[in-house]
């Protein structure tokens, strides 16, 4: 053996000596700008040990080690999905199945009804009937609590728009909430009404609060509905979820915002063999029992690790309850839904979460909403100033040059949407001026910002080489491009799901590029996405997911159906954004 080594050591002039693994013939993306392609590499212990030509690596070979072939497929490191939002999946015939009703499925009022009708018939007395994913553009409008006491007049009924920022309960709800004409808008959010004043079941923001205040015993109305599910089964249900993302190439994923009940239940999924790396964002409402622990930012392993803290300031983009500073392009009257939090209050809480030595990762959408968070930042790093702060906006999706310019100071990291294919009909309401500057990909990496990708799944899907299509064309479903001036190239948008979602969470030296000394995390595709019709890019099969230098996914392995998963619900262990001081959001973005 030592003979075998010394020998390899006089061939091959680097620290490698043996590998286990030797990936060959393959089209190479490293995303390592020190050598962006190659044709083969080495692996040992789950990472990678050298990368290089054929002829290079293949030098490494032992007796022992294994050679996959791979015949000109093409290799990108492991897709990292910056943030997303973790559901159950159950079957169709689960009790806990919950109604997707999302565009691709239910493009009328009267389609959504029938869907919802066929799960009341298979739902107990009692329990709620519960659908996600509407998009009211499609339908014409908001469905109420007209359309859903046609499914049910005894049962309650709760539904949620695709941004998750809008609820649609029925009569049964509204009335076991005590919701009449006499109920005020609370700060942050609104209830639409009929003409007559009376709450018609559209329930928008921090409105949806009002739920909770309910009868208890009535699901839909705020109770934990997650408390329902069998402790197995819920976890199996999430176990799908992770198998899910990984068959689509998702190595990692940033889980934006949850309860320490949410956290356990990470620590069990990793436990049980999750094949994606997992990392945690506490919502900013268990700030202060971690803080009497002692835990902050950075403990866990590289399957499961404590990343930020998510905080919200501001409403949804596709909900079209952002806060903006010009009015929206089709209601000269209306510029959203102001935060309830003022800027001081704001301030003092960024303050107290900087200073103990966390990433602060803020959710924000409209201008107003991220100049307020932007501000903040600033005033935390003039009293703190910290080196390498990596401050996250999550989405930030109405921008302007002067707010691009304050980020870049800052060095705040913006996590973008691309999800022009699922929402560009509804973002159409924003204005050509406002989509030039939305989902700013071009604008903020030409100014040497960091930017990074996410799907913030369910909303849009967990689905890296969509997302990265949608970046490259800004095209949605219908084929109309919006914002066509912030597309990127198909490498940029790579390395935005890759190398610079690792940099958000201080991950750049482990992950995100095929590299010697990084975690062996890579996908195969059957093509190359630089290659393909652009429009096409969402085609390519994903032949196999590799987490650590071992194969986790298979093309062809089918786990469980690749339904969209389930909404967010209002209860304490979701992973939602759910700030429990703040709001009483769901999900959000
Ligand atoms: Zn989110």
């Amino acid at each position: 053996m030592i003979k075998k080594l010394c020998l390899f050591l006089a061939l091959v002039p680097t620290f490698v000596y043996a590998a286990e693994t030797l990936v060959i013939h393959a089209k190479v993306i490293t995303v390592d700008p020190m050598r962006p392609v190659a044709e083969a590499f080495a692996m040992e212990n789950g990472r990678f040990t050298a990368v290089g030509t054929n002829e290079e690596i293949l030098k490494l070979k032992t007796p022992t080690t294994e050679v996959i072939d791979l015949k000109g497929m093409t290799v990108t490191p492991g897709f990292n999905d910056a943030h997303l939002h973790p559901q159950a999946i159950f079957e169709e015939d689960s009790p806990y199945y919950r109604v997707w009703l999302g565009g691709d499925r239910v493009k009328t009022i009267d389609e959504l009804v029938a869907a919802l009708k066929r799960k009341a018939a298979i739902t107990p007395a009692g329990k709620t009937i519960n659908g996600y994913g509407y998009n009211d553009v499609l339908l014409g409008r908001h469905p109420n609590r007209h359309d859903l006491d046609k499914v049910s007049t005894t049962q309650p009924v709760s539904i949620t728009h695709g941004s998750g920022h809008i609820t649609a309960v029925n009569s049964f709800i509204l009335e076991a909430a005590g919701i009449t004409n006499e109920t005020q808008d609370p700060a942050g959010g609104a209830l639409d009404r009929d003409l007559d004043g009376t709450p018609n079941g559209v329930i928008r923001e921090s409105a949806r609060g009002l739920l909770s205040k309910g009868r208890p015993d009535v699901r839909g109305t705020g109770s934990d509905e997650r408390a329902a599910i069998p402790h197995d089964q819920e976890r199996q249900g999430y176990l799908n979820c992770f198998r899910q993302y990984s068959a689509r190439g998702i190595t990692s994923v940033g889980v934006a915002g949850g309860s320490p009940t949410s956290f356990r239940l990470m620590q069990e999924l990793r436990d049980a063999g999750n094949p994606v790396r997992v990392g945690f964002m506490f919502s900013v409402g268990s700030f202060d029992a971690l803080d009497a622990a002692g835990i902050k930012q950075g403990l866990g392993d590289d399957r499961l690790r404590i990343i930020s803290l998510k905080n919200f300031q501001g409403n949804s983009l596709s909900g079209r309850t952002a806060w903006l500073s010009q009015a929206y392009a089709d209601r000269p009257d209306y510029f959203g839904i102001p935060p309830a939090r003022t800027q001081e209050k704001l301030d003092a809480d960024v303050q107290k979460w900087w200073d103990a030595g966390w990433q602060v990762a803020t959710h924000s959408n409209g201008d107003r909403e991220i100049d307020m968070v932007l501000t903040a930042i600033e005033r935390a790093h003039a009293k703190n100033p910290r080196p390498d702060a990596r401050w996250r906006i999550e989405h930030a999706s109405v921008m302007n040059q002067a707010l691009l310019d304050r980020a870049k100071k800052d060095g705040v990291i913006l996590v973008f949407h691309s999800y022009m294919w699922e929402y560009g009909n509804v973002l159409a309401s924003y204005g050509p001026e406002r989509l030039a500057m939305m989902h700013a990909y071009r604008t903020a990496i030409d100014m040497g910002i960091h930017v990074a990708g996410h799907s913030d799944s369910p909303i849009s899907a967990a689905y890296p080489l969509l997302r990265i299509q949608d970046m490259v064309t800004r095209k949605s479903s219908d084929g109309v491009a919006r914002g066509a001036n912030q597309r990127v190239s198909v490498d940029e948008a790579i390395k935005a799901w890759t190398l610079d979602g690792a940099y958000a969470t201080f991950d750049e030296k482990d992950k995100g590029s095929i590299t010697p000394g990084k975690l062996a995390d890579f996908v195969v595709l059957e093509r190359d996405p630089r290659e393909v019709a652009l429009e096409t890019i969402k085609d390519i099969v994903v032949e196999a997911t590799y987490l650590g230098g071992r194969k986790v996914y298979t093309a062809g392995d089918k786990p469980v159906a690749m339904v969209p998963q389930p909404p967010m619900n209002f209860g304490d262990a979701n992973f939602g954004d759910g700030d429990e001081e703040e709001n009483t959001n769901g999900s959000n973005h």
